[in-house]
């Protein structure tokens, strides 16, 4: 049923991401750090939208524009973030904002549906104070001294300071009503390559991958490199450097499918070129959505470690730092986004898992969640070239608008 009202959603969406991108511009792209003046500027902009959305809403204390609506009914929780990585894309987080104050606009609006759509934007989903600081104080699970220790990665600004100047000390944190919402809906681009390489419109997010990091730490023997000579040598860095190989080599036979491992620093110590580095340590990271993979991946490291203790010339532990756990997607919320793309996208869609965190898994432990991924062109985010065709835009609206609808009367 192509014509259903929901056919109209969408043509007001791009007017709004542009509207955005121009507060906080940089190159094709945007600035805006979280509690930035232009992040702020956004804040505002999309409180200033909702009463044509039928919603009242206001921001935190914690940085959070929460909204309601007075309509009867069920209520249908959407949205995603406003502030941006440093000189990145214009569509991370904007999108899944638009998507639902778009969904907002049409369903809200029309006698025909019972309840309503309340939009949400996270704050700080990108991590300048912390992790998904937003979502997690919506559900509960951030403390005033968690704030009271956040400060900005890049500028060491602290959050309490930040709060300040932004107007938000003494403003009280909202936390979720429980029960109040059927449940959470999220779009986001994919930040990947694969619906553009199968020619799809629609990602389905089956499930978002757990992260977990290990420290891996060796201790051989700090030494003179001009006098050492090399069979003498107890070399932390070079022990490193061959246990990073043996992980290329040995973790694809027992990895899943999208496994995906990341060596993200190394440090050598004391780290300088006339000394044999006494100690090494690597960060080391695993994303799956399977954490059976996952333990296997860590019972690996743990061997590969006693093997190279066995040999006796370098000492290695591995300490796992965290553990994020896989957040599943709610089926129902998968069919209805699967069904609202073959009325508005021909079904050109894939079930997937999300291989990058999103605030969907935090709200996922409060109540059922879904995401809805549109392409990104070459799979490149975090970057100001961030793209996607404006057409897909339009139909990731289409379908988001219409899953909602379904949401909400089924
Ligand atoms: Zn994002």
């Amino acid at each position: 049923m192509p014509d259903t009202p929901s056919s109209a959603a969408g043509t007001g969406v791009l007017a709004d991401l542009n509207a955005l991108r121009a507060i906080g511009a940089y190159r094709s792209g945007v600035h805006k750090p979280t509690f930035s003046a232009p992040h702020l500027e956004s804040l505002q902009w999309l409180l200033a939208k909702l009463p044509e959305a039928g919603l009242t809403g206001a921001i935190d204390g914690i940085g959070n524009v929460l909204t309601t609506s007075t309509k009867t009914g069920p209520k249908l929780l959407a949205g995603s973030h406003l502030e941006s990585q440093n000189y990145a894309g214009w569509l991370d987080g904007p999108l899944g904002v638009i998507y639902a104050l778009e969904a907002a606009r049409v369903l809200n609006n029309d006698p025909d549906v019972t309840g309503a759509v309340e939009v949400a934007a996270w704050c700080d989903e990108e991590g300048h104070f912390g992790h998904f600081l937003g979502s997690r104080s919506y559900v509960g699970g951030v403390t005033e001294a968690d704030i009271d220790a956040a400060s900005d990665r890049s500028s060491g600004r602290a959050m309490r300071e930040a709060l300040s100047a932004a107007g938000l000390a003494g403003i009280p944190r909202q936390a979720a009503e429980r029960g109040r919402h059927v449940g959470y809906l999220e779009a986001h681009i994919e930040q990947g390559r694969t619906l553009e390489s199968e020619g799809l419109k629609i990602g389905i997010v089956t499930s978002i991958v757990g992260i977990f990091q290990y420290r891996i730490t060796f201790t051989g023997e700090q030494n003179h490199a001009g006098t050492t000579r090399m069979t003498d040598r107890r070399d932390a860095g070079l022990a490193l450097a061959k246990f990073c190989v043996a992980i290329d080599e040995r973790f694809p036979h027992i990895c899943g499918p999208r496994t995906v491992w990341t060596t993200g620093r190394i440090t050598l110590d004391p780290g300088a070129p006339s000394i044999i580095p006494g100690t090494a340590d690597m960060l080391f990271q695993v994303r799956d959505a399977d954490v059976a993979v996952v333990a296997r991946l860590e019972a690996e490291l743990q061997t590969m470690a006693e093997e190279v203790n066995a040999q006796a010339r370098c000492r290695v532990t591995v300490e796992c730092i965290r553990r994020g756990t896989p957040a599943m997607m709610e089926s129902k919320f998968q069919q209805a986004i699967e069904a609202a793309s073959s009325n508005f996208a021909g079904g050109k869609s894939l079930r997937m898992p999300s291989g990058a965190g999103h605030d969907a898994q935090v709200l996922a432990t409060i109540m059922p969640a879904g995401m809805l991924f549109v392409p990104s062109i070459g799979g490149i985010s975090h970057h100001w070239t961030e793209n996607t065709a404006d057409e897909d835009i339009v139909t990731g609206a289409q379908v988001f608008v219409d899953a909602c609808r379904r949401l909400l009367t089924q």
